[in-house]
């Protein structure tokens, strides 16, 4: 352990970390201390802020952004290209901390119905809310929806400070034996718990020496809004090409269901391709590999392509320190995951953290950070495998796999319990919830 203002803290360069003692900044600036630092204010930190905040734990809220979202403008005309289809748990989470009401009021598609079908084959398995005992499967939201909602819950919250414009440069240990952050700007925020939720790509990962299992998919997304021709009817589909899984995700825009947001994944060379075309022909190109279901394509806004890659962090905590959402793990876009596995990291965290703190455990302690990290691992590593199952049973055209999905889609569909399990798993009951979620 190095002596105090003798902190060891590893800074991020653009190319590779480095050592450097933080008495040798060259701000030299005090520390600020926090109970918890969290450092990433996208949906799952500022959730996470939210529920600690709640309970008035200091939260020094940390993001590269140089300013929160306009409340005003999120929600209204043209949809955000990003979207999720946010399970029923999180809609609980999110009610219990105030932010659904205002999603509500200002923007979220409701489905009712969901429908999986092989475009090479003839299995197909559809599932509806009535079958599986609930009102909605669940709702495609914009994701700057679901941020702001949960910006505006910051306002009230005295314990929570937010500290935008500060990228975090570097790792260390504070004066009194906890974590400490480095900013950019030679600032320094301490506290017993660091949380990284700074998304894929996390820095705050690999300053803290966590590897990760990475999976290339080979696939990216193609993403962008779309009209059609038919009423979608709250139907979520998605068609498992041979080049990879297409959704077209249900919006309500003032109450009318002609407006699709489109996932698609497929290789690097064929995204390329796709984002070259007009906007006519690509259009033409949907509608197509979609069977004509929703009739004609009309893309009302810009295409853009992300890279997907699979990734698991190797550990979820260490002393002190410990990762949620996307800087944990990130799915492919073909479950409509990723946020919700990430609020459910935030809601669990969050439960454990409130609990040390009850018993008088310090909130940096790893053995009681494992509890966490025993509880989310399992979960986000199963939807992982499963992913990765799907993307290699669908993308290939080998005739005995063509053969055994179109028969498993088709048991699938009349086999009852087990579709029952499949649809808890979709609406996101899946093992030992935490209270604020249930
Ligand atoms: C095409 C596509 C479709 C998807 N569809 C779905 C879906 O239907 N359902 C679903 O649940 N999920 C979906 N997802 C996944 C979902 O969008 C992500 O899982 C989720 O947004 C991750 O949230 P996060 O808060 O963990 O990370 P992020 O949203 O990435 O937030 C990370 C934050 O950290 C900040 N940050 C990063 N580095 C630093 C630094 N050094 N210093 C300070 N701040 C920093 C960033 O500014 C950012 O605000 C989809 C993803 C893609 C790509």
């Amino acid at each position: 352990m190095s002596a105090p203002g003798q902190e060891e803290v590893k800074e991020m360069t653009m190319d590779a970390p480095m050592e450097r003692r933080v008495g040798e900044t060259r701000h030299g600036a005090a520390e600020e201390t926090a109970d918890v630092v969290i450092v990433g204010a996208g949906i799952v930190g500022t959730a996470l802020a939210c529920l600690l905040g709640e309970e008035g734990v200091e939260v020094a809220l940390v993001d590269a952004r140089e300013t929160l979202l306009d409340p005003e403008t999120v929600g209204r005309g043209q949809p955000g290209m990003r979207v999720s289809a946010l399970t029923p748990v999180s809609q609980t989470l999110l009610e219990g901390l105030g932010a659904w009401e205002w999603m509500a009021a200002r923007r979220i598609s409701p489905y009712r119905f969901m429908q999986v079908w092989d475009a090479e084959g003839s299995g197909e398995v559809s599932f509806s809310a009535e079958q599986a005992g609930v009102a909605r499967l669940g709702h495609i939201v914009e994701n700057d929806v679901t941020q702001a909602a949960l910006e505006r819950g910051l306002d009230a919250l005295a314990s929570v400070k937010l500290v935008l414009g500060a990228r975090v440069t570097g790792l260390g240990e504070s004066a009194d034996g906890g974590r400490c952050v480095q900013l950019a700007d030679g600032r320094r925020l301490a506290a017993p718990l660091v949380v990284a939720a700074d998304g894929a790509r996390s820095p705050l990962r690999e300053l803290a020496g966590i590897g990760v299992n990475a999976h290339e998919t080979g696939h990216m997304a193609v993403v962008t809004t779309v009209q059609v021709e038919r009423p979608h009817g709250d139907v979520a589909r998605q068609a498992f090409l041979p080049t990879g899984p297409l959704a077209f995700l249900p919006l309500r825009l003032d109450g009318e269901r002609h407006h699709c947001s489109i996932v698609w994944s497929t290789s690097p060379e064929e995204a390329e391709r796709l984002l070259g075309l007009s906007t006519e022909a690509l259009g033409d190109e949907l509608a197509m590999a979609f069977g004509h279901r929703l009739g004609e394509v009309t893309v009302v806004d810009r295409a853009v392509a992300f890279p997907l890659v699979q990734r698991h962090a190797q550990r979820y905590v260490l002393p002190g320190l410990a990762l949620v959402g996307d800087a944990a793990h990130s799915i492919h876009p073909l479950a409509g995951q990723g946020a919700n596995l990430g609020l459910m990291d935030a809601a669990v965290l969050a439960e454990e953290l409130l609990a040390a703190r009850r018993r008088g455990v310090a909130l940096g302690d790893e053995r009681w950070l494992s509890r966490y990290a025993r509880r989310r691992r399992g979960d986000n590593a199963g939807m992982l495998a499963l992913m990765d199952g799907f993307r290699l049973l669908f993308g290939t055209r080998h005739p005995a796999l063509t053969l055994a999905r179109n028969l498993g889609l088709g048991a699938v569909d009349r086999l009852t319990p087990l579709k029952r399990l499949i649809m808890q798993q979709a609406i996101g009951h899946r093992g030992r919830l935490p209270a604020s979620c249930r």
